[in-house]
Protein backbone atom coordinates (compact mmCIF):
# COMPACT_ATOMS: atom_id res chain seq x y z
CA UNK A 1 0.00 0.00 0.00
CA UNK A 2 1.66 3.02 1.44
CA UNK A 3 -0.15 5.59 -0.77
CA UNK A 4 0.44 9.09 -0.55
CA UNK A 5 -3.00 10.83 0.37
CA UNK A 6 -4.32 14.04 -0.26
CA UNK A 7 -7.99 13.77 0.57
CA UNK A 8 -9.75 16.83 2.09
CA UNK A 9 -12.03 15.97 4.88
CA UNK A 10 -14.86 18.48 4.66
CA UNK A 11 -15.81 17.48 1.35
CA UNK A 12 -19.75 18.62 1.89
CA UNK A 13 -19.11 21.42 -0.32
CA UNK A 14 -19.00 20.51 -4.22
CA UNK A 15 -18.66 24.39 -5.49
CA UNK A 16 -14.98 25.24 -5.73
CA UNK A 17 -13.52 27.75 -4.27
CA UNK A 18 -10.94 30.34 -6.77
CA UNK A 19 -8.73 32.98 -4.42
CA UNK A 20 -6.20 35.60 -5.36
CA UNK A 21 -3.16 35.50 -3.42
CA UNK A 22 -1.59 39.18 -2.36
CA UNK A 23 0.12 40.88 0.27
CA UNK A 24 -2.43 39.81 2.52
CA UNK A 25 -2.05 36.39 1.93
CA UNK A 26 1.91 36.24 1.64
CA UNK A 27 2.84 34.17 4.46
CA UNK A 28 2.23 30.51 4.81
CA UNK A 29 0.31 30.29 8.04
CA UNK A 30 -2.31 32.67 6.74
CA UNK A 31 -2.23 30.83 3.53
CA UNK A 32 -2.33 27.07 5.22
CA UNK A 33 -5.22 29.09 6.91
CA UNK A 34 -6.87 29.81 3.84
CA UNK A 35 -6.15 25.97 2.79
CA UNK A 36 -7.91 24.72 5.70
CA UNK A 37 -10.86 26.98 5.14
CA UNK A 38 -11.17 25.49 1.82
CA UNK A 39 -8.86 27.24 -0.91
CA UNK A 40 -9.07 24.75 -3.81
CA UNK A 41 -7.19 27.15 -6.67
CA UNK A 42 -5.01 30.18 -6.09
CA UNK A 43 -4.80 32.84 -8.23
CA UNK A 44 -1.72 34.97 -8.82
CA UNK A 45 -2.59 38.20 -10.52
CA UNK A 46 0.04 38.76 -13.25
CA UNK A 47 -1.51 42.49 -13.24
CA UNK A 48 0.15 43.18 -9.88
CA UNK A 49 3.88 42.57 -9.09
CA UNK A 50 6.43 40.91 -11.25
CA UNK A 51 8.18 37.19 -11.96
CA UNK A 52 9.91 37.29 -8.95
CA UNK A 53 6.88 37.94 -6.90
CA UNK A 54 4.25 35.13 -8.79
CA UNK A 55 7.26 32.57 -8.68
CA UNK A 56 7.62 33.53 -4.50
CA UNK A 57 3.96 33.07 -4.22
CA UNK A 58 3.64 30.05 -6.14
CA UNK A 59 6.55 28.38 -4.32
CA UNK A 60 4.83 29.60 -0.35
CA UNK A 61 1.31 28.06 -1.83
CA UNK A 62 2.55 24.56 -2.61
CA UNK A 63 4.93 24.53 0.47
CA UNK A 64 1.45 25.29 2.58
CA UNK A 65 -0.02 23.01 0.74
CA UNK A 66 2.05 20.39 1.11
CA UNK A 67 1.61 21.18 4.49
CA UNK A 68 -1.88 20.61 4.83
CA UNK A 69 -1.51 17.10 3.00
CA UNK A 70 -3.73 19.08 0.07
CA UNK A 71 -3.47 19.57 -3.33
CA UNK A 72 -4.19 23.12 -4.65
CA UNK A 73 -4.46 24.38 -8.17
CA UNK A 74 -2.58 27.35 -9.19
CA UNK A 75 -3.54 30.03 -11.56
CA UNK A 76 -2.00 32.63 -13.83
CA UNK A 77 -4.25 35.30 -15.09
CA UNK A 78 -2.75 37.45 -17.76
CA UNK A 79 -2.91 41.12 -17.32
CA UNK A 80 -4.23 41.49 -21.05
CA UNK A 81 -4.26 44.48 -22.75
CA UNK A 82 -6.15 46.84 -19.63
CA UNK A 83 -5.84 50.36 -20.78
CA UNK A 84 -5.03 52.44 -17.89
CA UNK A 85 -3.79 56.61 -17.51
CA UNK A 86 -0.12 57.49 -16.45
CA UNK A 87 0.35 59.58 -13.47
CA UNK A 88 -0.37 62.80 -11.95
CA UNK A 89 1.46 65.49 -10.60
CA UNK A 90 0.29 64.85 -7.57
CA UNK A 91 -0.58 61.48 -7.38
CA UNK A 92 -4.12 62.20 -7.81
CA UNK A 93 -6.58 65.14 -8.76
CA UNK A 94 -10.54 65.80 -7.83
CA UNK A 95 -12.71 65.85 -11.09
CA UNK A 96 -15.75 68.13 -10.94
CA UNK A 97 -18.98 67.34 -12.91
CA UNK A 98 -19.63 69.55 -16.01
CA UNK A 99 -15.90 70.04 -16.41
CA UNK A 100 -13.50 69.28 -19.04
CA UNK A 101 -10.55 66.99 -18.83
CA UNK A 102 -8.47 65.64 -21.78
CA UNK A 103 -6.79 61.61 -22.46
CA UNK A 104 -3.20 62.62 -24.46
CA UNK A 105 -0.91 59.75 -24.69
CA UNK A 106 1.58 61.67 -25.56
CA UNK A 107 1.70 63.37 -22.63
CA UNK A 108 4.51 62.33 -20.53
CA UNK A 109 4.30 59.87 -17.93
CA UNK A 110 3.97 61.96 -14.59
CA UNK A 111 2.71 64.82 -16.09
CA UNK A 112 -1.32 65.01 -15.45
CA UNK A 113 -2.95 67.57 -13.41
CA UNK A 114 -6.86 68.88 -13.03
CA UNK A 115 -6.74 69.76 -16.87
CA UNK A 116 -5.75 66.07 -18.17
CA UNK A 117 -3.07 62.94 -17.88
CA UNK A 118 -1.54 60.43 -20.01
CA UNK A 119 -2.84 57.12 -21.25
CA UNK A 120 -1.04 54.52 -21.95
CA UNK A 121 -2.21 53.18 -25.18
CA UNK A 122 -0.86 55.24 -28.34
CA UNK A 123 -3.82 54.90 -30.28
CA UNK A 124 -6.56 55.13 -27.96
CA UNK A 125 -7.68 58.38 -29.76
CA UNK A 126 -7.97 56.56 -32.88
CA UNK A 127 -10.64 54.32 -31.68
CA UNK A 128 -12.86 56.75 -30.25
CA UNK A 129 -15.47 59.28 -31.78
CA UNK A 130 -17.29 62.32 -30.31
CA UNK A 131 -20.25 61.00 -28.08
CA UNK A 132 -17.83 57.79 -27.21
CA UNK A 133 -18.45 57.49 -23.02
CA UNK A 134 -15.33 56.55 -21.47
CA UNK A 135 -15.41 54.94 -18.31
CA UNK A 136 -12.74 54.80 -15.82
CA UNK A 137 -11.33 53.62 -12.09
CA UNK A 138 -14.09 50.61 -12.41
CA UNK A 139 -16.99 53.04 -13.34
CA UNK A 140 -16.32 55.41 -10.49
CA UNK A 141 -15.73 58.23 -12.63
CA UNK A 142 -17.41 58.98 -16.63
CA UNK A 143 -16.49 61.34 -19.20
CA UNK A 144 -17.95 61.82 -22.60
CA UNK A 145 -16.00 62.67 -25.38
CA UNK A 146 -16.35 65.66 -26.79
CA UNK A 147 -13.54 66.06 -29.70
CA UNK A 148 -10.42 64.62 -30.93
CA UNK A 149 -7.44 67.09 -31.60
CA UNK A 150 -4.82 64.68 -33.24
CA UNK A 151 -3.76 62.04 -29.96
CA UNK A 152 -5.69 64.51 -27.54
CA UNK A 153 -9.29 63.69 -26.62
CA UNK A 154 -11.22 65.93 -24.93
CA UNK A 155 -13.82 64.98 -22.58
CA UNK A 156 -16.88 66.85 -20.48
CA UNK A 157 -16.94 65.29 -16.92
CA UNK A 158 -19.99 63.57 -16.50
CA UNK A 159 -19.40 61.79 -12.96
CA UNK A 160 -16.66 63.26 -11.14
CA UNK A 161 -14.77 62.10 -8.03
CA UNK A 162 -10.98 61.49 -7.26
CA UNK A 163 -8.79 60.00 -9.99
CA UNK A 164 -5.66 58.56 -8.97
CA UNK A 165 -2.48 57.26 -10.76
CA UNK A 166 -2.65 54.21 -13.16
CA UNK A 167 -6.42 53.79 -13.20
CA UNK A 168 -8.33 51.42 -16.20
CA UNK A 169 -10.09 52.98 -18.70
CA UNK A 170 -13.52 50.92 -19.85
CA UNK A 171 -15.10 51.90 -23.56
CA UNK A 172 -18.81 51.69 -22.59
CA UNK A 173 -20.34 49.18 -25.30
CA UNK A 174 -17.27 47.51 -25.97
CA UNK A 175 -14.68 48.30 -29.13
CA UNK A 176 -11.20 48.89 -28.71
CA UNK A 177 -9.24 47.26 -30.57
CA UNK A 178 -6.27 46.37 -28.26
CA UNK A 179 -5.70 42.87 -29.11
CA UNK A 180 -6.08 40.39 -26.03
CA UNK A 181 -2.35 39.68 -25.71
CA UNK A 182 0.49 42.25 -24.98
CA UNK A 183 4.05 41.84 -25.39
CA UNK A 184 4.27 41.48 -21.62
CA UNK A 185 1.86 38.93 -21.43
CA UNK A 186 3.50 36.53 -24.14
CA UNK A 187 6.29 37.21 -21.87
CA UNK A 188 3.95 36.03 -18.60
CA UNK A 189 3.39 32.90 -20.39
CA UNK A 190 6.53 31.72 -20.94
CA UNK A 191 6.55 32.57 -17.04
CA UNK A 192 3.64 30.10 -16.87
CA UNK A 193 4.58 27.63 -18.33
CA UNK A 194 7.86 27.60 -16.48
CA UNK A 195 5.72 27.84 -13.24
CA UNK A 196 3.92 25.03 -14.41
CA UNK A 197 0.73 26.51 -13.68
CA UNK A 198 -2.26 24.18 -13.81
CA UNK A 199 -4.74 27.02 -15.12
CA UNK A 200 -3.75 30.25 -17.62
CA UNK A 201 -6.31 33.23 -17.49
CA UNK A 202 -6.56 35.02 -20.65
CA UNK A 203 -7.90 38.74 -19.95
CA UNK A 204 -10.05 40.85 -22.45
CA UNK A 205 -10.50 37.94 -25.06
CA UNK A 206 -12.46 38.78 -27.97
CA UNK A 207 -12.92 35.89 -29.71
CA UNK A 208 -12.23 31.98 -30.16
CA UNK A 209 -9.19 32.62 -31.74
CA UNK A 210 -7.19 34.69 -28.78
CA UNK A 211 -7.86 32.11 -26.94
CA UNK A 212 -6.17 29.01 -29.86
CA UNK A 213 -3.58 31.99 -29.69
CA UNK A 214 -2.75 31.61 -25.83
CA UNK A 215 -3.13 27.66 -25.95
CA UNK A 216 -0.45 27.35 -28.87
CA UNK A 217 1.79 29.81 -26.86
CA UNK A 218 1.49 28.03 -23.87
CA UNK A 219 1.84 24.84 -25.43
CA UNK A 220 5.03 26.40 -27.16
CA UNK A 221 6.46 27.08 -23.83
CA UNK A 222 6.25 23.60 -22.66
CA UNK A 223 3.40 24.33 -20.29
CA UNK A 224 0.03 22.36 -20.23
CA UNK A 225 -2.36 24.42 -17.91
CA UNK A 226 -5.78 24.76 -18.72
CA UNK A 227 -6.81 27.68 -20.61
CA UNK A 228 -9.31 29.80 -18.97
CA UNK A 229 -11.03 32.31 -20.82
CA UNK A 230 -11.93 35.78 -19.16
CA UNK A 231 -15.12 36.88 -20.71
CA UNK A 232 -14.79 40.82 -19.50
CA UNK A 233 -15.36 42.77 -23.03
CA UNK A 234 -18.45 43.61 -24.88
CA UNK A 235 -17.38 41.44 -27.73
CA UNK A 236 -16.60 38.76 -25.57
CA UNK A 237 -20.36 38.20 -24.87
CA UNK A 238 -21.43 38.85 -28.50
CA UNK A 239 -19.01 36.01 -29.02
CA UNK A 240 -19.12 33.69 -26.40
CA UNK A 241 -20.08 30.71 -28.50
CA UNK A 242 -16.63 30.86 -30.18
CA UNK A 243 -15.05 31.53 -27.03
CA UNK A 244 -16.37 28.61 -24.90
CA UNK A 245 -15.87 26.41 -28.10
CA UNK A 246 -12.22 27.12 -27.85
CA UNK A 247 -11.55 27.30 -23.96
CA UNK A 248 -11.60 25.11 -20.96
CA UNK A 249 -12.41 27.02 -18.34
CA UNK A 250 -15.09 30.79 -18.30
CA UNK A 251 -14.50 33.34 -16.35
CA UNK A 252 -17.66 35.83 -15.74
CA UNK A 253 -15.33 38.58 -14.99
CA UNK A 254 -17.58 40.61 -13.92
CA UNK A 255 -15.99 43.58 -12.85
CA UNK A 256 -14.47 44.91 -16.23
CA UNK A 257 -17.55 43.40 -18.25
CA UNK A 258 -19.80 45.22 -15.46
CA UNK A 259 -18.32 48.21 -16.42
CA UNK A 260 -18.57 47.80 -20.60
CA UNK A 261 -22.36 46.17 -20.51
CA UNK A 262 -23.36 48.38 -17.45
CA UNK A 263 -24.49 46.89 -14.44
CA UNK A 264 -27.72 46.97 -14.83
CA UNK A 265 -27.87 43.92 -17.59
CA UNK A 266 -24.56 42.05 -15.76
CA UNK A 267 -26.16 39.12 -13.75
CA UNK A 268 -28.71 38.33 -16.57
CA UNK A 269 -25.79 37.81 -18.84
CA UNK A 270 -24.14 36.10 -15.95
CA UNK A 271 -26.58 33.54 -16.01
CA UNK A 272 -26.44 33.03 -19.85
CA UNK A 273 -23.09 32.46 -19.94
CA UNK A 274 -23.24 30.09 -17.24
CA UNK A 275 -26.20 28.15 -18.52
CA UNK A 276 -24.07 27.86 -21.89
CA UNK A 277 -20.97 27.19 -20.42
CA UNK A 278 -22.56 24.29 -18.85
CA UNK A 279 -24.37 22.99 -22.24
CA UNK A 280 -21.40 22.92 -23.62
CA UNK A 281 -19.77 20.54 -20.76
CA UNK A 282 -17.13 22.80 -19.84
CA UNK A 283 -16.21 24.60 -16.50
CA UNK A 284 -17.65 27.94 -15.16
CA UNK A 285 -16.20 30.54 -12.90
CA UNK A 286 -18.42 33.44 -11.46
CA UNK A 287 -15.54 36.00 -10.21
CA UNK A 288 -15.19 39.53 -8.38
CA UNK A 289 -16.87 41.39 -6.00
CA UNK A 290 -18.95 38.44 -4.10
CA UNK A 291 -17.71 39.05 -0.29
CA UNK A 292 -16.72 42.40 -1.55
CA UNK A 293 -17.51 44.12 2.02
CA UNK A 294 -15.15 40.95 3.60
CA UNK A 295 -12.01 43.64 2.43
CA UNK A 296 -13.22 44.84 6.10
CA UNK A 297 -15.86 43.21 7.57
CA UNK A 298 -15.49 39.89 9.55
CA UNK A 299 -19.01 38.36 8.11
CA UNK A 300 -20.92 39.54 4.62
CA UNK A 301 -23.69 41.44 3.57
CA UNK A 302 -27.07 39.53 2.76
CA UNK A 303 -26.54 40.73 -0.88
CA UNK A 304 -23.18 39.00 -1.00
CA UNK A 305 -24.90 35.70 0.22
CA UNK A 306 -27.19 35.83 -1.93
CA UNK A 307 -25.09 36.70 -5.29
CA UNK A 308 -22.71 33.71 -4.55
CA UNK A 309 -25.85 31.78 -3.22
CA UNK A 310 -27.41 32.45 -6.60
CA UNK A 311 -24.47 31.39 -8.61
CA UNK A 312 -24.45 27.76 -7.17
CA UNK A 313 -28.13 27.30 -7.75
CA UNK A 314 -27.35 28.30 -11.58
CA UNK A 315 -24.44 25.97 -11.50
CA UNK A 316 -21.25 28.02 -11.49
CA UNK A 317 -18.85 25.66 -10.82
CA UNK A 318 -16.46 27.54 -9.03
CA UNK A 319 -16.78 31.14 -7.06
CA UNK A 320 -13.87 33.19 -7.04
CA UNK A 321 -12.40 35.94 -4.56
CA UNK A 322 -10.19 38.84 -5.67
CA UNK A 323 -9.10 41.74 -3.10
CA UNK A 324 -10.94 39.63 -0.16
CA UNK A 325 -7.83 37.26 -0.55
CA UNK A 326 -5.31 39.56 -1.54
CA UNK A 327 -5.40 42.69 0.10
CA UNK A 328 -8.48 42.53 2.79
CA UNK A 329 -8.58 41.97 6.06
CA UNK A 330 -9.83 38.70 6.38
CA UNK A 331 -8.65 36.34 4.20
CA UNK A 332 -9.36 32.83 5.39
CA UNK A 333 -12.65 34.50 7.13
CA UNK A 334 -13.61 35.07 3.47
CA UNK A 335 -13.44 31.90 2.03
CA UNK A 336 -14.70 30.07 4.93
CA UNK A 337 -17.44 32.19 4.79
CA UNK A 338 -18.04 31.59 0.91
CA UNK A 339 -17.71 27.70 1.76
CA UNK A 340 -20.77 27.86 3.73
CA UNK A 341 -23.09 29.84 1.29
CA UNK A 342 -22.20 27.03 -0.97
CA UNK A 343 -22.69 24.59 1.00
CA UNK A 344 -26.21 26.22 2.33
CA UNK A 345 -26.89 26.55 -1.32
CA UNK A 346 -26.24 23.63 -2.33
CA UNK A 347 -28.66 21.95 -0.54
CA UNK A 348 -31.05 23.85 -2.89
CA UNK A 349 -30.74 22.57 -6.64
CA UNK A 350 -32.43 23.63 -9.84
CA UNK A 351 -31.88 19.51 -10.67
CA UNK A 352 -32.82 16.53 -9.16
CA UNK A 353 -30.62 13.63 -7.97
CA UNK A 354 -32.38 11.29 -11.06
CA UNK A 355 -30.10 12.22 -14.19
CA UNK A 356 -32.42 13.05 -17.37
CA UNK A 357 -29.75 15.65 -18.67
CA UNK A 358 -28.33 14.47 -21.97
CA UNK A 359 -30.44 11.03 -21.98
CA UNK A 360 -30.97 12.09 -25.77
CA UNK A 361 -27.32 12.77 -26.49
CA UNK A 362 -24.84 10.90 -28.45
CA UNK A 363 -21.32 11.10 -26.69
CA UNK A 364 -18.57 11.03 -28.87
CA UNK A 365 -15.81 9.53 -26.73
CA UNK A 366 -15.80 6.26 -24.80
CA UNK A 367 -14.78 8.18 -21.46
CA UNK A 368 -17.33 10.41 -21.78
CA UNK A 369 -19.94 7.29 -22.27
CA UNK A 370 -18.38 5.60 -19.13
CA UNK A 371 -19.01 9.37 -17.24
CA UNK A 372 -22.70 9.72 -18.37
CA UNK A 373 -23.30 5.98 -17.27
CA UNK A 374 -21.88 6.31 -14.00
CA UNK A 375 -23.60 9.27 -13.21
CA UNK A 376 -26.98 8.02 -14.38
CA UNK A 377 -26.39 4.88 -11.88
CA UNK A 378 -25.03 6.95 -9.37
CA UNK A 379 -27.96 9.10 -9.02
CA UNK A 380 -30.45 5.95 -9.55
CA UNK A 381 -29.17 3.31 -6.60
CA UNK A 382 -27.91 3.96 -3.52
CA UNK A 383 -24.03 4.27 -3.91
CA UNK A 384 -21.30 6.09 -1.61
CA UNK A 385 -19.19 7.66 -3.51
CA UNK A 386 -17.87 7.59 -7.65
CA UNK A 387 -14.09 6.38 -7.40
CA UNK A 388 -12.63 7.03 -10.65
CA UNK A 389 -8.81 5.98 -11.82
CA UNK A 390 -7.71 8.70 -13.84
CA UNK A 391 -5.11 10.31 -16.19
CA UNK A 392 -5.64 13.63 -17.06
CA UNK A 393 -8.83 14.06 -14.69
CA UNK A 394 -10.77 13.94 -18.16
CA UNK A 395 -13.46 11.25 -16.91
CA UNK A 396 -13.90 13.00 -13.86
CA UNK A 397 -14.65 16.74 -15.82
CA UNK A 398 -17.45 14.52 -17.72
CA UNK A 399 -19.00 13.34 -14.49
CA UNK A 400 -18.89 16.90 -12.53
CA UNK A 401 -21.13 18.27 -15.46
CA UNK A 402 -23.82 15.87 -14.03
CA UNK A 403 -25.33 17.51 -10.83
CA UNK A 404 -24.98 14.87 -8.01
CA UNK A 405 -24.66 14.72 -4.11
CA UNK A 406 -22.06 11.83 -4.45
CA UNK A 407 -18.48 12.43 -4.11
CA UNK A 408 -16.25 11.80 -6.90
CA UNK A 409 -12.87 10.94 -5.74
CA UNK A 410 -9.99 11.06 -8.75
CA UNK A 411 -7.32 8.37 -7.92
CA UNK A 412 -4.28 9.64 -10.06
CA UNK A 413 -0.89 8.97 -10.01
CA UNK A 414 -0.08 13.10 -11.13
CA UNK A 415 0.27 15.84 -9.20
CA UNK A 416 -0.70 17.68 -12.15
CA UNK A 417 -3.95 15.54 -12.40
CA UNK A 418 -4.61 16.01 -8.56
CA UNK A 419 -4.35 19.41 -8.84
CA UNK A 420 -6.64 20.14 -12.25
CA UNK A 421 -9.63 18.35 -10.77
CA UNK A 422 -9.03 20.47 -7.64
CA UNK A 423 -11.43 23.17 -10.16
CA UNK A 424 -14.09 20.51 -11.07
CA UNK A 425 -17.00 20.46 -8.93
CA UNK A 426 -18.28 17.28 -7.04
CA UNK A 427 -14.15 16.14 -7.68
CA UNK A 428 -11.60 15.23 -4.79
CA UNK A 429 -8.43 14.65 -5.50
CA UNK A 430 -6.74 11.63 -4.16
CA UNK A 431 -2.84 11.07 -5.10
CA UNK A 432 -2.54 7.26 -5.53
CA UNK A 433 0.38 5.58 -6.58
CA UNK A 434 0.21 2.71 -8.95
CA UNK A 435 3.08 0.86 -9.21
CA UNK A 436 4.10 -3.00 -10.88
CA UNK A 437 2.85 -4.63 -7.73
CA UNK A 438 -0.53 -3.13 -8.56
CA UNK A 439 -0.28 -2.36 -11.92
CA UNK A 440 -4.17 -1.00 -12.12
CA UNK A 441 -4.34 0.10 -8.80
CA UNK A 442 -5.80 -2.83 -7.27
CA UNK A 443 -8.96 -2.59 -5.77
CA UNK A 444 -7.80 -3.23 -2.29
CA UNK A 445 -5.49 -0.31 -2.34
CA UNK A 446 -7.64 1.77 -3.48
CA UNK A 447 -10.50 0.56 -0.76
CA UNK A 448 -7.72 0.66 2.54
CA UNK A 449 -7.01 4.70 1.31
CA UNK A 450 -11.08 5.08 1.35
CA UNK A 451 -10.83 3.42 4.88
CA UNK A 452 -8.52 4.76 6.55
CA UNK A 453 -9.03 8.15 5.44
CA UNK A 454 -12.68 7.51 6.78
CA UNK A 455 -14.37 8.56 3.97
CA UNK A 456 -16.25 4.85 3.23
CA UNK A 457 -17.17 2.35 5.42
CA UNK A 458 -16.93 -2.16 4.97
CA UNK A 459 -19.68 -2.94 3.60
CA UNK A 460 -20.64 0.58 1.21
CA UNK A 461 -21.27 0.41 -2.30
CA UNK A 462 -19.21 2.32 -4.62
CA UNK A 463 -19.02 2.83 -8.54
CA UNK A 464 -15.46 2.58 -9.72
CA UNK A 465 -14.02 3.67 -13.11
CA UNK A 466 -10.95 2.71 -15.12
CA UNK A 467 -9.31 2.09 -17.96
CA UNK A 468 -5.68 0.95 -19.05
CA UNK A 469 -3.88 3.48 -17.05
CA UNK A 470 -0.90 3.91 -20.22
CA UNK A 471 -0.29 6.87 -19.66
CA UNK A 472 -2.69 8.20 -22.58
CA UNK A 473 -5.75 10.14 -21.11
CA UNK A 474 -9.34 9.07 -21.88
CA UNK A 475 -9.00 6.00 -21.91
CA UNK A 476 -11.44 4.56 -19.30
CA UNK A 477 -13.61 1.90 -20.92
CA UNK A 478 -15.12 0.62 -17.92
CA UNK A 479 -17.87 0.95 -14.39
CA UNK A 480 -18.24 -1.66 -12.16
CA UNK A 481 -20.27 -1.63 -9.19
CA UNK A 482 -18.53 -2.72 -6.41
CA UNK A 483 -19.16 -3.15 -1.98
CA UNK A 484 -16.27 -2.11 0.21
CA UNK A 485 -14.13 -4.56 2.09
CA UNK A 486 -11.31 -4.26 4.44
CA UNK A 487 -8.29 -6.22 4.00
CA UNK A 488 -7.77 -6.14 7.99
C1 LIG B 1 -12.72 41.16 -13.46
O1 LIG B 1 -12.60 42.16 -14.17
O2 LIG B 1 -13.78 40.82 -12.94
C2 LIG B 1 -11.55 40.26 -13.26
C3 LIG B 1 -11.66 39.09 -12.67
O3 LIG B 1 -10.35 40.67 -13.77
P1 LIG B 1 -9.24 41.50 -12.98
O4 LIG B 1 -9.40 41.15 -11.53
O5 LIG B 1 -7.95 41.05 -13.57
O6 LIG B 1 -9.56 42.91 -13.27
Amino acid sequence: MGQSCAIITYMLRRTKIVATLGPASDDKETLRDMIKSGLDVARLNFSHGDAADHVRRADLLRSAAESCGREVGIMGDLQGPKIRIRRFKDHSVSLVDGESFFLDSSLGLMDGDKDGVGVALDWLHEDLSPGDILLLNDGMITLKVTNIKGKRIHTTIINGGILSDHKGINLKGGGLSAAALTEIDKQNIRLAAEMNVDFLAVSFVRNGEDIEEARSLLKEAGGNGLIVAKVERAEAVKNIDSIIEASDVIMVARGDLGVEIGYAELIGVQKKIISKTRKAQKIVITATQMMESMIQNPIPTRAEVSDVSNAVIDGTDAVMLSGETAVGAHPAGAISAMAEVCVGAEKFPLQTGQTSHRMLDRFGLVDEAIAMATMYTANHMSVKAIIALTESGSTTRWMSRIWSDIPIYAFTPYVSTSRRVAMYPGVYPVLFEINDENPLGLDQDIFDTLLANELLEEGDFALLTKGDLNGVSGTTNSMTVIKITSSA
